[in-house]
């Protein structure tokens, strides 16, 4: 198999407006998220994405040599150029993997392939969060035990408005009570795309063993797996001879 291509996007906008958030991501979030899959992935070509580059450092070429996309947004959701994200849908429809991480639920890209408006309930008093695998045979849970544990997070509860997930890997509980599913896998055309719920910036979340461990997994589960080939404009030719009497 080749190498897999996976580009870390990241809005990088707390890291610079918060000094706490800094303190714990000094290079970004998107790299301490890159960092987790480069010692996993010693194999996979992992690059970096911000908003404030050129179109949101995601050019056409760019995502034309990305098998997987990871996303991770929260205050500037807005930002994200229309054109952007119908690009990312393009080519997520065409094939590419899509990892979508904590507050990208309300981005427009998630939105836009769900068609939901993908609301949740939520309360930020850092809460042990605890993640029950549902899923053991899933490739996304390979080397997690029967449930890991945060001790510190954002709680996110449902219901969570998001289509019934094709496959569901993980359901977290909360110490106030809540559950919500965490870990949720939809195909959209040809793409694979996974929702993973830990990840709130002031919680050093994206330097957790087991946390790097499934988003690894994710990326290798979403590989695309062979390539979209819209049909032509044109009528089709018959398999068989076919005839209009
Ligand atoms: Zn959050």
């Amino acid at each position: 198999m080749n190498s897999l291509r996976i580009t870390v996007w990241g809005e990088n906008v707390h890291e610079h407006k918060s000094a706490k958030v800094n303190e714990i991501y000094p290079r970004g979030i998107h790299a301490a998220i890159a960092e987790g899959l480069r010692t996993l992935l010693p194999s996979a070509s992992v690059s970096t994405a911000t908003l404030q580059e050129p179109e949101h450092g995601l050019p056409a070429e760019r995502l034309r040599d990305t098998d997987v996309l990871t996303w991770w947004g929260h205050l500037a959701h807005d930002q994200v150029g229309d054109d952007v994200v119908r690009r990312v849908q393009a080519r997520v429809l065409e094939g590419m993997g899509l990892i979508v991480l904590h507050s990208g639920h309300y981005s427009k890209i998630f939105r836009r392939l769900m068609g939901t408006t993908c609301s949740l309930t939520w309360r930020d008093a850092g809460e042990r969060e605890r993640l029950w695998v549902c899923n053991p045979g899933h490739p996304i849970a390979r080397g997690i035990n029967r449930f890991f544990e945060l001790p510190m997070e954002e709680m996110y509860g449902e219901p969570f408005a998001v289509p019934a997930p094709e496959e569901e890997v993980f359901i977290s509980w909360f110490e106030g009570g809540e559950v919500f599913r965490s870990g949720c896998c939809w195909r959209r055309g040809n793409g694979s795309i996974f929702y993973f719920r830990p990840g709130h910036e002031t919680f050093p979340t994206y330097h957790d063993d087991n946390v790097r461990r499934v988003i690894a997994n994710a990326a290798e589960w979403a590989r695309p797996r062979g390539a979209w080939v819209d049909p032509s404009r044109d009528a089709a030719a018959p398999a068989e001879k076919a005839s209009r009497r």
